[in-house]
């Protein structure tokens, strides 16, 4: 069946992610317990200090706007992972008591979230922090807990994810009037341009009253080092279908204004690196693995990557202010 090889190259791409992250992780670019109880031990690869700056500056800078976004609206509020992968931003927050949220929900293929829901149910330092919901909601290859569900879908797919999405509504696990976000890495980029837009136009219509659209992905893949990448994801098969859609600043703003959201941004990691990155923790990274020679290939390496973001604020939240 083509579409379910097609799919586990999509798949097999969290493993990569994986990887990388474990390796930043285990050098002491950030401290995340969580991923390596997931994702198991680390392949004895080793990676650029370019590769391990760029997933430090990924996950510090999704958790800053997340962050924020939890303040501005005062704790009442969802979030829902797309394309989910191991990623352990739940565990993250649950340990922060600082930053509480309604509901949090992830979401990926359901080979994904049958593997991570099985490790959540087994491991019990992962169980042990999601109280239980007296509402015991099966979920058929997902996870259900009060503050937590994994849920299965094809993001392409917009009727399933609604039907699974209503699914949560109708048993008062999530509101659509809520303010929610919603966060996509490294996600749209497997999707063709139209199954994007329609996923966009899906979420910005459901949640219309008050949601935020956070991508982290590559980007000006139409250039030189570009096309390098290109090939190199390639090599791994997997094939970037959406990413003549996303090859400038101005394409990422484009497709939130087709899909129903009032204002958007974009930023490359060049940008957020420069301009907000703080001073100190620049420095103390750039020294983990012993400095850079150069800093040539980290600006070559971050041009190819970009920040961006959407809303629709019908209540006058403020979400304007969920900046860097
Ligand atoms: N977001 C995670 C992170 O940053 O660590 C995982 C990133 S990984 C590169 C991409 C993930 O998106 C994979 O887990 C893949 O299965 C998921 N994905 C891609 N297309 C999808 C789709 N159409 N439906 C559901 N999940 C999808």
């Amino acid at each position: 069946d083509k579409r379910a090889v097609d799919n586990s190259n999509i798949i097999a791409t969290n493993n990569d992610a994986c990887q990388c992250k474990l390796y930043a992780i285990e050098r002491g670019y950030w401290n995340d317990p969580y991923l390596k109880i997931l994702a198991g031990s680390i392949q004895q690869e080793r990676r650029t200090p370019e590769i391990s700056l760029g997933y430090y500056v990924r996950v510090h800078g999704v958790r800053y706007l997340i962050e924020k976004f939890i303040k501005l609206t005062n704790n009442d509020c969802q979030i829902i992972n797309l394309g989910c992968g191991f990623d352990t931003t739940v565990f993250y927050l649950l340990d922060n008591e600082n930053l509480r949220f309604k509901h949090f929900v992830d979401i990926d293929f359901e080979e994904i979230t049958e593997l991570k829901s099985n490790k959540i149910h087994r491991l019990p330092s992962l169980r042990n922090k999601l109280p239980m919901d007296n509402k015991s909601l099966k979920i058929p290859c997902g996870f259900h807990s009060s503050l937590y569900t994994i849920l299965p879908a094809d993001l392409r797919n917009t009727t399933q994810l609604d039907n699974q999405l209503k699914l949560l509504a109708t048993n008062s696990i999530i509101d659509f009037t809520k303010p929610t976000l919603f966060l996509s890495e490294c996600v749209l980029i497997y999707m063709s341009n139209e199954h994007s837009l329609n996923l966009l136009k899906y979420l910005s219509q459901t949640f219309s009253q008050c949601c935020l659209f956070l991508n982290f992905e590559q980007i000006n893949m139409n250039d030189r080092f570009g096309e390098i990448m290109f090939e190199n994801l390639k090599q791994r098969s997997c094939h970037l279908i959406g990413m003549e859609s996303c090859q400038s600043l101005n394409s990422q703003c484009e497709r939130y204004k087709n899909t129903n959201y009032t204002s958007s941004f974009c930023l490359t990691l060049n940008e957020y690196y420069k301009k907000y990155l703080n001073i100190n923790e620049k420095r103390r990274i750039e020294r983990i693995d012993g400095g850079l020679d150069e800093k040539e290939l980290l600006e070559q390496l971050f041009e190819h990557y970009c920040f961006s973001w959407a809303y629709r604020d019908e209540n006058n939240l403020g979400l304007n202010k969920i900046t860097f």
